[in-house]
């Protein structure tokens, strides 16, 4: 995905990568091609860090997996014996887009050497830190890792993963982390397991051993084979003795509905349900619960193509590639005025011939603003669309995600200040449907999910007008550090 033209999508926080294997390996290289699968989860940066049992190296920067490994860079992680890392790829929803603030973080502490990753978002991150500025605790990064680490270490009379358990009850939000000390790597999630976090194992040709992951491709790809999800509220720890659970908060699980219907990669399941298919039944409820009388369903590439498959399903309609994607455009920034943006979806998309004198309906997973489904249903209309109804895959997007996903403010969102008809007008199409709640619950078919940037109704709260009210706020160094 390139974010210039999902920037009117939700955008997802990070994607994070352990690996602690039975026999010394080329950890450098399993965590690059893990992170190579997580990119679709942050593009600003990432980084890698490994440890032989002796020493822990660290190689972080800003851009894609890609741009940042080089072949000198991945030499400078290459340990003599290594057998523990972890990675992380990311886009910033807390701490400003600046080099400071790519993951992993490390730190010198009272339990040694230790690095950490996360995903999603401490609610209360601010508080605390705020509290802790008031004590005297200095920061280098403007990010949430840093408070937790900070929690952790507190913790001086604990071994590492007590401490680390102390601080899970502590720490509210939606939020998935891995931490590694010379020895082991630990995997965690939040009671409601919001952000996923699966488990895979390493066969024992392969070294033997353990690694989690944001997503099953991370694992596949190195050739893991998936053994479980993290449950929620649970501490995993991989280590020499193999791999220990530790349920230390109650699972009350409602994980993010947006893993399924956009950002989680479409090759794998999270929390038991697949992601493909619960996309596709996406579009075969859509079609159930708002139909129109059409000649040719067109998904927008990529994440809408799989609920157009179904709708086209489900209606009995002919699915046609009416849009086409440039594979080579997704780095290309280019100055955002008006005219320049428009320009760039066309950059990214150009209609076929199969939308030509033809009723066209056209789904996607979501409207943010409105302002590029707008461009695409214009798009369309001048190939010689006769008319455009816009169907869509998640129900309309009223609040803002406070657990890592970057859903713009509330002021932002399309569907927080119009009506759909406003936003049927606003994106110029004949009509507009979104998927219910309820359906989009039936699709996954998981018994509860986070619905709550849809009815606000947010399953581990959220940052009140307490710690928005504190004291101290947290010094940004943009201008000096980069
Ligand atoms: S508020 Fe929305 S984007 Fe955020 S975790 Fe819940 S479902 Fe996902």
């Amino acid at each position: 995905m390139s974010q210039w033209l999902e920037m009117d999508k939700p955008q997802e926080e990070c994607g994070v990568f352990a690996i602690h294997l039975n026999e010394p390996a080329d950890i450098a290289a399993l965590c690059h091609l893990g992170l190579f699968a997580l990119q679709h989860r942050g593009q600003e940066s990432c980084g890698i860090c490994v440890s032989n049992g002796r020493d822990i190296v660290i190689e972080k920067d800003m851009g894609l997996v890609s741009e940042v490994f080089s072949e000198t860079r991945l030499d400078k992680l290459h340990l003599t014996n290594a057998r523990t890392g972890i990675g992380h790829t990311r886009y910033s929803t807390t701490g400003s887009s600046l080099r400071f603030n790519a993951q992993p973080l490390t730190v010198r502490s009272n339990k040694g050497l230790l690095a950490l990753a996360h995903n999603g978002n401490f609610t209360n991150a601010k508080h605390i830190r705020n509290q802790m500025l008031n004590e005297g605790a200095v920061f280098q990064t403007t990010n949430d890792s840093e408070v937790m680490i900070n929690l952790v270490a507190r913790y001086s009379h604990l071994s590492l993963i007590d401490a680390t358990a102390r601080v899970m009850a502590e720490l509210e939000g939606g939020f998935a982390v891995v931490m590694m000390d010379k020895n082991k790597i630990i995997g965690l999630r939040d009671a409601h397991g919001v952000r996923p976090l699966v488990i895979g194992e390493m066969p024992a040709e392969q070294g033997g051993g353990f690694v989690f992951a944001s997503e099953p491709s991370a694992l596949h790809v190195i050739g893991a084979r998936f053994l479980r999800d993290v449950r929620p509220g649970e501490l995993v720890t991989a280590d020499e003795q193999g791999l220990h659970s530790r349920q230390v908060l109650t699972a009350t699980p409602s994980p993010c509905a947006f893993e399924w219907i956009y950002f989680a990669r479409g090759d794998g399941a999270l929390d038991g349900a697949d992601v493909h298919v619960s996309r596709i039944r996406m579009g075969e409820v859509l079609a159930q619960e708002a139909p129109v009388d059409a000649d040719v369903v067109v998904g927008v590439p990529d994440s809408g193509l799989p609920a157009a498959i179904g709708y086209a399903r489900a209606s009995g309609i002919l699915y046609d590639m009416g849009l086409y994607k440039s594979p080579y455009a997704g780095r290309t920034f280019i100055n955002p005025n008006q005219r320049l943006r428009e320009l760039k979806v066309r950059l990214k998309l150009a209609p076929t011939a199969s939308v030509k004198g033809k009723r066209v309906i056209l789904v996607d997973d979501s409207i943010v603003r409105g302002t590029t489904s707008g461009r695409i249903v214009q798009l369309l209309r001048n190939a010689g669309a006769t008319e455009v109804h816009f169907r869509v895959s998640s129900p309309p997007i009223k609040y803002p995600c406070y657990y890592g996903i970057d859903t713009a403010a509330r002021k932002e969102l399309a569907a927080a200040t119009m009506t759909v008809t406003e936003i049927q007008q606003k994106i110029g199409a004949d009509s507009l449907a979104y998927i219910s709640e309820v359906g989009v619950a039936r699709a996954i078919g998981l018994a509860n999910t986070c619905l709550a940037c849809f009815n606000g109704a947010y399953p581990a709260g959220h940052p009140g007008e307490e710690a928005e009210k504190d004291g101290i706020e947290m010094p940004l160094f943009d201008s000096v550090i980069s």
